[in-house]
């Protein structure tokens, strides 16, 4: 699987590079080696996978599958890929440069799952009779039925991709809908090893499609293009609105993903220990590339200086290197580019007064690496409280009462997710609905389920992943009535 160095398209079931014939490096995080190369697709590759999918949704066989189908064909993509699960762990330690455990124990089981969670819904997409006073005079029989949206175009960031890749194919699939994949430029690989398996699974040709190559150019000719109905983006918040900005005139149906800030809060009577261990996971899973990252650490002025300095403690004490290696706890950052923007947030920060407790410790001498950093003495207009790092980097703000740390934690752009550690849960229970967030995890970091929503509001993004809402975002109910 990881022994071949091309990464091609996947178009009507064919493995095709780009007839551009234009090539891009992927490095390996850990290493800065060069991993494979990648076809460069233009939006002609872009024109011929929605045509393919569009021809499978569009009275092709897919179309004529029952929903109990579907759902075999999706629960035989998960038993593949558990069965290479070890495979797809390594594969993804490569790619991405995060410790080999994390891919075991987080993202290969979590995509097994939501697979099979969604492949349990391709045969329940049940309508509603719905009773009405009737239509002049007639009475009337109503009901509706469930219609897949059509095309639909996934966009996948780099930093979890087998995951958020499971989280989109699974629920597109089930509802009937066929796709096309667009993996970040950045993590070719996981995604196109999985397009293998689902063609092993038994997926008609044309209807899981990959297209490699740069976002500006393929992403952007998916988000525009007329033979797609529906976006699922994850990434960023500046493209997300761009998106926005472009797909919502074509009316398609959209569901983005974006960024986060996400405050974790230590209530006075927090278990610190606890609180301190929740935090530092919250903070540092994946080197801190996600948008749930608890980045935001609000404590109890009497629980600061403590907080502080665990935090630090625990930041320094992380071993740093080779994903491979079993004593490793923090891999890489994904690119050379990503590490230098997260550095120069840091730096930033330096300038702008806060006080690094953790952070300058040497790195690995090769690879993309960026030690975990905790900032004290940082005040809440400072750019490193507001602005999303998207890296191991965390400050510590003090407040005095339950109502300034609700008003700190909701004075952020973003709405994503939050977490609040006490031991008092009628006050948890209260502040969580005061929370402006998508989801308020109580001791204990964000668990994510395949059945659980997942998604935010604000810059955070629209919609949700995951759960039946998900299942939702890529079905149309269409009402019938007959008039008697
Ligand atoms: P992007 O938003 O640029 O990338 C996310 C995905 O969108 C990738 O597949 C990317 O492809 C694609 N893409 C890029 N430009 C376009 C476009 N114009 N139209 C359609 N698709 C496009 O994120 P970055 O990789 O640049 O990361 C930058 C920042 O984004 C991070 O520092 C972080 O703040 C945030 N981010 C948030 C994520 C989340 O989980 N919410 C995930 C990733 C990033 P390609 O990689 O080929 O450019």
């Amino acid at each position: 699987m990881s022994d071949n160095f091309f990464r091609l398209n996947l178009i009507d079931g064919e493995w095709q590079a780009s007839a551009a014939g234009q090539w891009f490096d992927k490095a390996e995080p850990a290493t800065g080696e060069r991993l494979c190369q990648v076809t460069a697709s233009t939006p002609a590759d872009v024109d011929a996978a929605v045509a393919a999918a569009r021809r499978q949704f569009d009275g092709g066989a897919w179309s004529q599958l029952p929903g109990a189908a579907r759902g075999r064909l999706l629960n035989r993509l998960a038993d593949l890929l558990e069965a290479k699960a070890e495979d797809f762990a390594q594969l993804l330690a490569r790619e991405q440069g995060r410790a080999l455990m994390e891919m075991r124990m987080l993202d290969v089981p979590m995509a097994i799952d939501t697979l099979r969670y969604f492949a349990g819904w391709a045969d329940k997409l049940e309508g509603r009779q719905i009773p009405t006073a009737g239509f002049m005079g007639r009475p009337t029989f109503n009901y509706t039925v469930r219609e897949a949206v059509g095309v639909a175009a996934l966009i996948v960031p780099w930093n979890a991709p087998l995951m958020i890749g499971a989280w989109k194919l699974g629920p597109a699939l089930a509802a009937g809908c066929t796709v096309v994949v667009k993996p970040s430029e950045d993590a070719p690989l996981a995604l196109s090893a999985l397009a293998a398996l689902a063609a092993e699974a038994g997926f008609p040709p044309g209807v899981i499609n990959v297209v490699q190559g740069l976002g500006p150019a393929v992403g952007r000719a998916l988000t525009t293009h007329p033979g797609v109905d529906k976006i699922s983006f994850t990434g960023s918040t500046v493209v997300g609105r761009q998106i926005a900005a472009e797909a919502g005139p074509l009316f398609k149906r959209l569901t983005l993903e974006l960024g986060g800030k996400a405050p974790q809060i230590i209530l006075e009577d927090a278990v610190l220990e606890q609180a301190i261990g929740g935090c530092a996971m919250g903070l540092f899973v994946d080197q801190g590339q996600t948008c749930a990252a608890g980045t935001r650490i609000l404590v109890h002025r009497s629980r600061y200086e403590a907080v502080l300095q665990a935090l630090a403690g625990a930041a320094r004490s992380l071993q740093l290197g080779d994903p491979f290696n079993p004593a490793t706890q923090m891999g890489a950052l994904i690119s050379e580019r990503h590490a230098q923007r997260v550095r120069s947030h840091i730096d930033a920060a330096r300038q702008a007064g806060a006080q690094m407790l953790a952070g300058d410790e040497a790195v690995p001498e090769r690879g993309f690496f960026v030690r975990p950093t905790i900032f004290g003495g940082v005040t809440p207009d400072m750019a490193i409280a507001r602005e999303e790092v998207f890296g191991p980097v965390g400050v510590v703000i003090p407040f005095d009462s339950d109502d300034e740390a609700v008003a700190l934690a909701n004075d952020s752009a973003y709405g994503l997710s939050a977490t609040l550690w006490t031991q008092n849960l009628t006050k948890a229970h209260s502040l969580a609905a005061r929370l402006k967030v998508g989801a308020v995890a109580i001791n204990g970091w964000s668990p994510l389920d395949a059945r659980l929503p997942w998604g935010g509001g604000k810059d955070s993004g629209v919609g949700r992943d995951l759960s039946r809402a998900a299942l939702d975002g890529y079905l149309e109910e269409k009402v019938v009535t007959v008039v008697m």
